[in-house]
C-alpha cells in the first residue's frame, strides 16, 4: 500500500524548532518511501489561533523546502463531516452529552478518568452540552515505530470529550476524522502525543476506521524539560537559514548528516536527507533537552 504522511500544526504561532522536527521527520519519513505528505491546519479553536498563524506556516515550510502534496486542509471547514461523524456516534450509543463542570468534576474526583455520571443520568436535551466517547479498550497496545510496543496503564483513560460545552469540536475528534478521510497511514509526530494515541485507537474502532501506523519523535524540551514553545518563548525559525536549522534538526533526530553540509542547497540537503533517513536511527526517549 503507498504511503501517506502529514504534518499537522496547529497555528497558535509561527513553528519553532520543536515544529521543525515534526514536519521533518514525518516529510522524511514519508519522502524515504515515495510516499505523499500532507499539510492540515488544525485550527478547531477559532480563540486559539493567531491571526496570519496559517499563511505564516505555510511560507516557512517552503522556505525550509518542505513542499506538502495536494490541497491544505483547514479544520475550521470541516465541522459538517465532524457533525456528521459525531451523530453517528451518538446514535450507535458510543458517545454522550455530558453537563458536569470542571468543579463538580474537581468535587467528584473525576477530573483525569470521567466517572460516567452522565451516562447514568442524562442531563436535560436543552442545556449546550459536551459530548463524551465511550472508551471501552481493554488493556490496549500499538506498535510504535520508534519507541516500540506502547500500553495503556489500566484505567488512566476515561470517556472522553470529543465536542466541547463552548459548541466546538475537540481535538481528539477532528484528528482521528481527518486522518482517516485524508487516507493517512502512517503518522510521524512528537511524543507529547503519545498518549493521545488510546483515545484515538478508541475512536477509529468506534467508526469502523483503520488505524494508521505510529511513530512518535522525541520532544526537544528547553533544558528544565520543558516543551519548547511560544508560552516559553522558543524563537520562530530563522526562514532566512533553512540549511542551518534543518542540519540541527538532523542532528536531533540522529541522522547522517553529508559532507561539507553548509555548501548545499535546502532542495539538495533534502534529497540527501531523504536517501539516507534511518527511522531507526531517531533515539528512544521521549524527550530531550537541548540548549534554549
Ligand atoms: N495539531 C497537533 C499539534 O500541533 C498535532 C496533531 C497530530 O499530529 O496528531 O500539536
Ligand atoms: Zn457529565
Amino acid at each position: 500500500m503507498s504511503y501517506t504522511g502529514r504534518f499537522a500544526p496547529s497555528p497558535t504561532g509561527p513553528l519553532h524548532f520543536g515544529s521543525l522536527l515534526a514536519a521533518l521527520a514525518s516529510y522524511l519519513d514519508a519522502k524515504h518511501q515515495q510516499g505523499r505528505w500532507l499539510l492540515r491546519i488544525e485550527n478547531p479553536d477559532p480563540l486559539r489561533e493567531q491571526p496570519g498563524a496559517a499563511d505564516q506556516i505555510c511560507y516557512t515550510l517552503d522556505a525550509f523546502g518542505l513542499h506538502w502534496d495536494g490541497e491544505v486542509i483547514y479544520q475550521n471547514q470541516r465541522q459538517d463531516y465532524y457533525q456528521h461523524l459525531l451523530e453517528q456516534l451518538i446514535q450507535q450509543g458510543l458517545a454522550y452529552p455530558c453537563n458536569c463542570s470542571r468543579k463538580q468534576l474537581k468535587l467528584r474526583n473525576a477530573l483525569q478518568h470521567y466517572d460516567q455520571h452522565c451516562l447514568k443520568h442524562p442531563p436535560d436535551k436543552q442545556a449546550q452540552t459536551a459530548i463524551r466517547a465511550r472508551y471501552t479498550l481493554n488493556s490496549p497496545s500499538f506498535n510504535d515505530r520508534i519507541l516500540g510496543i506502547q500500553r495503556a496503564s489500566n484505567g488512566t483513560q476515561g470517556d472522553f470529550i470529543i465536542f466541547r460545552r463552548d459548541g466546538l469540536f475537540a481535538y481528539q475528534l477532528a484528528v482521528v476524522a481527518d486522518d482517516h478521510d485524508q487516507k493517512i497511514n502512517q503518522v510521524v509526530r512528537g511524543a507529547d502525543l503519545l498518549r493521545e494515541t488510546f483515545a484515538q485507537l478508541q475512536l477509529q474502532q468506534h467508526l469502523g476506521f483503520t488505524p494508521p501506523g505510529y511513530a512518535h519523535i522525541p520532544l526537544a524540551t528547553t533544558a528544565n524539560g520543558q516543551k519548547l514553545s511560544k508560552q516559553n518563548l522558543a524563537p520562530p525559525l530563522d526562514n532566512s537559514n533553512p540549511v542551518s536549522g534543518l542540519l540541527q534538526a538532523l542532528r536531533f533526530l540522529n541522522q547522517d548528516i553529508p559532507p561539507e553540509p553548509q555548501s548545499l542547497t535546502v532542495e539538495s540537503l533534502l534529497q540527501w536527507a531523504i536517501s539516507h533517513w534511518h527511522i531507526n536511527k531517531v533515539p528512544v526517549t521521549q524527550s530531550i533537552p537541548i540548549e534554549a
